[in-house]
């Protein structure tokens, strides 16, 4: 329990616009407990409120926090009532039946004589819109995606609507340029059992950018054609791409695990067109803080921690701080010397051949290269 309070109460900060916040009411949003404490005080909600209730509704059910219940006419007030007196910050909406029907999450329920039947039900916002049969996907993506859709409309619905389901299939992928002949072989596929149609396998997947054609070619090569290896596309265009702005930004000097340059000022009336390039894993401002303590006493040391001190010491220049700049940010640095020929290698390209990189390694990097 003191794990869970500390998980609720420490979880809901959060940073929007360089200002942090705490979240006052419920539980903190995004964290992996959250749902199950959720479903947790939902039953406990459930148990008290039929525990008072005078009369017992005929079912009274839940799916997360979208309760569905049947109860006599003139008790559905007080029902409502009793479930909102449980706490005053979870409070339930009414939907009353019209004509007898009424949506429920996926699902429009339909009360026939005695029985109740499902179908599928889409919001009246929904805009019908899967991947374009054209889109340049892998094609295996957009059948699935329409399979998926057919499965669902399909086995959300009794089949007594199956007729009436399978005319809006049609509709809907058609308006999604969708042949009419792969309609009806994906329709007749849908109604088999699932398992009929993926035997279990182990596969062992590798997942590759998509390009359209190419991958095609190279999912049927000998290198990827094994028995068990499998190749997934993944898109490279998604929307997560494009709409990932929503966190706040972190500082340069705030970033850790960076590849960094510092060049060199020179001194009075000389100019210098050395840089540093260092690598740390601690916050950049850290690691400057530290080159700019070590360089204080570079004059009195013989022993120089860096290549930038010993540079300094003999010369006399002075670096230039204030124009550190990150060439490389990787999450985990492996190795540090394969990391720095990698900067070398692009910044030599890019940059006048002239300028002349320091090392903490000259030696080892020679070799290497
Ligand atoms: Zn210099």
């Amino acid at each position: 329990m003191e794990i869970l309070k500390f998980c609720i109460q420490e979880g809901r900060y959060f940073k929007f616009k360089d200002t942090i916040y705490t979240q006052l009411k419920g539980m903190p949003i995004g964290a992996p407990t959250s749902p199950i404490i959720a479903d947790i005080i939902m039953e406990k909600l459930l148990d008290n409120s039929i525990e008072k209730l005078r009369y017992k509704p005929r079912l009274l059910t839940k799916y997360v926090d979208d309760l569905f219940a049947i109860v006599r006419e003139n008790q559905v007030q007080n029902t409502l009532d009793t479930l909102n007196n449980f706490d005053k910050s979870i409070q339930f909406t009414l939907e009353i039946k019209i004509d007898g029907t009424l949506a429920y999450l996926d699902s429009e329920i339909n009360r026939r004589g005695n029985q109740l039947k499902l179908k599928w039900y889409k919001k009246p916002t929904a805009s019908g819109r899967i991947i374009n049969f054209n889109s340049k996907h892998p094609k295996s993506m957009i059948i699935n995606t329409a399979m998926g859709c057919i499965r669902r409309m399909l086995h959300t619905s009794d089949e007594v609507y199956h007729d009436q389901i399978k005319k809006e299939i049609f509709t809907i992928l058609r308006n999604n340029d969708f042949p009419k002949y792969t309609i009806k072989k994906l329709i007749k596929k849908a109604k088999l059992p699932k398992n009929i149609q993926n035997p279990e396998k182990h596969f062992i997947f590798k997942s590759l950018a998509y390009v359209p054609q190419l991958s095609e070619r190279l999912a049927k090569s000998d290198c990827y054609n094994k028995e068990n290896v499998k190749i997934a596309h993944k898109p490279s265009n998604t929307l997560k791409s494009i709409f990932n702005k929503t966190k706040s930004n972190i500082s340069n000097m705030d970033k850790s695990n960076v590849v960094y340059k510092i060049p060199c000022k020179g001194n009075v009336g000389e100019t210098c067109n050395n840089i540093y390039v260092g690598t740390t894993k601690s916050k950049l401002k850290t690691r400057l803080s530290q080159h700019k303590s070590d360089l204080k006493q570079c004059h009195q040391l013989n022993n120089h921690k860096t290549a930038l001190m010993s540079h300094c010491a003999t010369s006399g220049h002075i670096p230039n701080f204030d124009d550190t700049k990150i060439l490389h940010k990787n999450n985990t640095i492996i190795n540090d010397l394969l990391l720095k020929c990698y900067i070398l290698s692009k910044y030599r390209q890019r940059y006048d051949s002239t300028i002349r990189v320091m090392w903490t390694i000259p030696l080892i990097f020679t070799n290497t290269c």
